[in-house]
């Protein structure tokens, strides 16, 4: 089995800004634990420097107007009708370079992407993706350009069949919106409800409308929700679905902001749960490109992807970290030296409610979209 690893450091010439949560030296931090393991220096593994998409790969998802304007705003400084398109102070500000950034990321999705259409490999990585936010022509939620889609896109094109599991804690809805209205694309997406937190929708009677009737999936969780039910319901709905549907390729968003200790959501789960999740994942995709996503604890990001792509090499990591990395990531921060920790350190989380809750929408999942997806 082939694997590729698409990475450069040339992400951490772009910054957010010093308030911002999203910080782009998770994005190193994570290649350093990475290589730290040896995991780049597998036989089975291929490093791909990045390399920048065109502009005409962002038009075949965006409006030119928006590219155009994201052009603009990569001097660093807001232009005209800027606000009207979600870029400004906030979420989605106007840094410099950020178009060269979104070309950097999206062109790394496209690289993992042309890497398994190629036959060259069953799985790739890019950490720096899954900006599923961003609109046609709308940036939101610290997106500006969406490369799933984009990198869904592609593989359409190449005449695969899709389906996309995200897991971040945030709903989806960039990647939803923009095959809600066909079959050709399956998307699941599992996320802290839209009634606490952002962006507000994803609901589990969203499903599709037309062609795409029963092709947009959504478990909603409850603030709280730790790693049993959330597994159990992951396990309820996500294999039948896949099944059913036979994609060629499995796209996922990886984000870690769903564990207890990550500083703007309100799950409650761990690294044990995601690593269950992520193994089980594996066993479903016939060919799977990963992208990154949420996670604003750095220390729980450059772990989770390190373990996550640990999973997509079948490699057992030892679990003290690397002294030559937590030598360095301290200086930044970092202050744990395990790779999962004890599961005696995670809160215990009373689920008796969340679960009663969870039951109803997998029950009403279950009701609705499994009769309507097929191959
Ligand atoms: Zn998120």
């Amino acid at each position: 089995m082939k694997t590729a690893f698409v990475y450069t450091d040339a992400y951490l010439n772009y910054d957010y800004g010093p308030t911002h949560p999203l910080r782009i030296i998770r994005l190193k931090l994570t290649y350093d634990l990475i290589r730290a393991y040896g995991l780049l220096a597998l036989p089975s593994v291929e490093s791909i420097p990045t390399n920048e998409a065109t502009q005409k790969d962002l038009a075949a998802f965006h409006g030119e107007e928006y590219l155009n304007l994201l052009r603009q705003a990569n001097g660093g400084r807001l232009t005209g009708s800027a606000y009207c398109l979600g870029l400004g102070p906030g979420d989605n500000p106007v840094f410099p370079g950020l178009y060269d950034f979104s070309l950097l990321v999206t062109g790394a999705t496209l690289q993992a992407v042309d890497f398994v259409a190629d036959g060259k490999g069953e799985i790739a990585f890019n950490i720096a993706g899954g900006l599923h936010h961003a609109m046609k022509s709308r940036a939101s939620g610290f997106c500006y350009v969406n490369d799933p889609v984009i990198g869904i896109m592609r593989l359409l094109s190449r005449g695969k069949r899709v389906a996309y599991i995200d897991i971040d804690a945030h709903h989806g809805d960039g990647v939803q919106k923009a095959f809600f209205e066909t079959s050709q694309v399956l998307t699941i997406s599992l996320h802290e409800s839209g009634n606490t937190l952002f962006p507000g929708t994803g609901f589990e009677y969203e499903i599709g409308e037309g062609e795409g009737e029963g092709y947009a999936v959504n478990l909603p969780f409850p603030p709280d929700t730790g790693d049993d039910v959330y597994v159990w319901a992951f396990e309820e709905v996500v294999p039948e679905l896949i099944h059913a549907f036979q994609p060629d390729v499995v796209v996922t968003q990886l984000g870690v902001d769903t564990f207890y200790d990550d500083p703007l959501t309100n799950l409650k789960l761990s690294i044990f749960g995601y690593e269950r999740v992520l193994k089980r994942i594996r066993d479903l995709a016939p060919r799977w490109v990963a992208l990154g996503g949420g996670g604003y604890n750095i220390s729980n990001v450059a772990r989770a992807w390190t373990l996550a792509w640990a999973v997509m090499n079948g490699i057992e990591l030892r679990e003290d970290l690397p002294e030559s990395f937590w030598k360095e990531a301290e200086k930044m921060g970092v202050k744990d030296r395990q790779l999962r920790g004890k599961p005696s350190t995670f809160p215990s989380v009373q689920n008796d409610e969340n679960r009663v809750e969870m039951e109803r929408v997998v029950h009403y999942v279950k009701e609705t979209v499994f009769p309507k997806v097929k191959h």
